[in-house]
């Protein structure tokens, strides 16, 4: 479980780093050809699109991502699928005060 300020643990560091290495081969950056990945610090947890809007809380995926140190291009693996955090964990049913909120942002892509 990442820290109050979102780090991953060192112990979970490793593991994810064990992880990749063992189950997704990590090759070359598509985009640019090099092959000098970094493990972000943090663990994304994205807000989830829903018929109301955009949900933040609720059920999630949970994910690891690393980056290309040359371009920057980002890659996600589901931290659940690496055994970082229990897929029950991210199922849990919100209690009243823990209600999801939605954001009144429109949904779509403006091209100015
Ligand atoms: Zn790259």
């Amino acid at each position: 479980m990442p820290d109050k300020e979102g780090r991953i643990t060192e112990e979970e560091r490793s593991k994810a780093l064990a992880w990749l290495n063992e189950k997704a081969g990590i090759g070359v950056c598509s985009m640019c050809g090099t092959k000098n990945w970094i493990l972000a610090d943090t663990m994304p947890n994205p807000p989830t699109y829903t018929s109301a809007g955009t949900r933040i809380g609720g059920i999630t995926v949970p994910m690891v991502g690393i980056f290309c140190a040359k371009c920057g291009h980002l890659v996600f693996f589901s931290a659940i699928v690496m055994g970082l955090i229990p897929a029950e964990q991210t199922l849990k049913e919100q209690k009243p005060s823990e209600e999801p909120k939605t954001s009144d942002v429109p949904q779509g892509v403006s091209n100015g």
